[in-house]
């Protein structure tokens, strides 16, 4: 941290915050400016001192400059993470491609988009089950019933499961079916969700709030790896701006900006990022370009009818084509889209 004295503090009140600082076991530094005198408060404690030192007298304001998350930051673990779950690769030279419906319908629609975005080449099998739905009129998803189709999809192709839990008291009733467990955009700071996907142990696909910041982001990974769990993949999905030409702005500054700060790789939703089927594709490619570690892809076989995000959902033809264009890509940044063999 550092603190800045305001313009024209006394050397009384900076002897005073030396001596605050190093009371909380941290190393000072101090410089004196033409203009201001700030202390560098150096050592492993972080932000906790933060307010007690900005109260203090004569003091303008106090920077963090060390990142407030740990075990998820690059400081702590230089090497960047690959999550592997069952068929699924994702992170470092892994590119894991996840598709499927946005929500489980029947067994015909989710086995039949299986068997389609296998054959196209994608590596996990995504399906909502238990769905959080903005209107409680709309469809909740099928449950358990859903899971069970979404098991017998992963008996049929080998693709691994990525399905949502939205509740803590599900948590080890979509595990037994789950080979990914995903924390949707609404439940990012479900602190009590984050913590028991963390003790639970499977891996974990963290979905970026709309309204949350990088820091949030990276701050609810660290609840999940605090609680001991070491497999969380984060995904940036897009996020509210005034833009009202697509339903979120997919902000693909993330994933440059997320893999200088974390180990922990960063999968892109170009489905829910844009909400227009036109737009996927395109996007996609983009977030191989810049890096991305996985791509989670709504597939339906008739979007028309789908009961939920029709309008983002791509026909078999069109995943075909995304993968065709995605491993293109992937191939010209050194990433390789293949089942996890270990
Ligand atoms: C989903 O993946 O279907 C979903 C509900 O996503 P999000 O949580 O990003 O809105
Ligand atoms: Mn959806």
């Amino acid at each position: 941290m550092i603190v800045v004295m305001k313009q024209g503090a006394t050397q009384e009140q900076i002897d005073h915050m030396i001596q605050r600082v190093e009371q909380f076991g941290l190393r000072s530094h101090v410089i004196y400016g033409e203009t201001r005198t700030v202390i560098a408060a150096i050592g492993e404690k972080r932000d906790e001192h933060r307010n007690s030192l900005e109260s203090g007298p004569g003091v303008a304001e106090v920077v963090p400059i060390l990142a407030p998350y740990k075990v998820a930051s690059r400081e702590v673990k230089p090497d960047p993470t690959t999550v592997r779950a069952g068929s699924l690769a994702v992170g470092d030279s892994y590119l894991g491609m996840i598709a499927g419906p946005c929500s489980v319908e029947s067994e015909e629609q989710t086995v039949s988009a299986a068997k389609a975005v296998k054959a196209a080449g994608a590596t996990g099998l995504r399906g909502g089950a238990f769905k959080p739905r903005t209107s409680p009129y709309s469809f909740q998803g099928m449950k358990e019933d859903g899971l069970k189709i979404l098991a017998t999809a992963r008996q049929e192709t080998g693709l691994a499961v990525v399905t949502e839990v939205v509740a803590d008291t599900d948590v080890d009733l979509v595990a037994r079916y789950a080979d990914v467990l995903q924390i949707g955009a609404r439940n990012m700071q479900n602190y009590r969700l984050l913590e028991a996907v963390g003790k639970q142990g499977t891996p974990v696909l963290l979905k970026r709030g709309a309204s949350a910041t990088m820091d949030e982001l990276l701050l609810a990974a660290e609840y999940i790896l605090n609680a001991g769990n070491p497999n969380v993949m984060l995904c940036e999905r897009g996020i509210r701006t005034f833009e009202s030409h697509v339903r979120f702005t997919l902000n693909l500054t993330s994933v440059p900006y997320l893999h200088d700060r974390t180990h922990l790789p960063v999968v892109i939703d170009p489905s829910h990022g844009t909400g227009h089927t036109n737009l996927v594709t395109r996007m996609a490619a983009a977030a191989v370009a810049a890096g991305a570690d996985g791509l989670i892809v709504e597939v339906h076989p008739d979007p028309e009818t789908a009961q939920s995000d029709g309008y983002q959902s791509l026909t078999f033809d069109q995943f075909d084509e995304l993968m065709q264009l995605c491993n293109k890509v992937a191939d010209a940044v050194g990433k390789k889209i293949v089942p996890n063999k270990e």
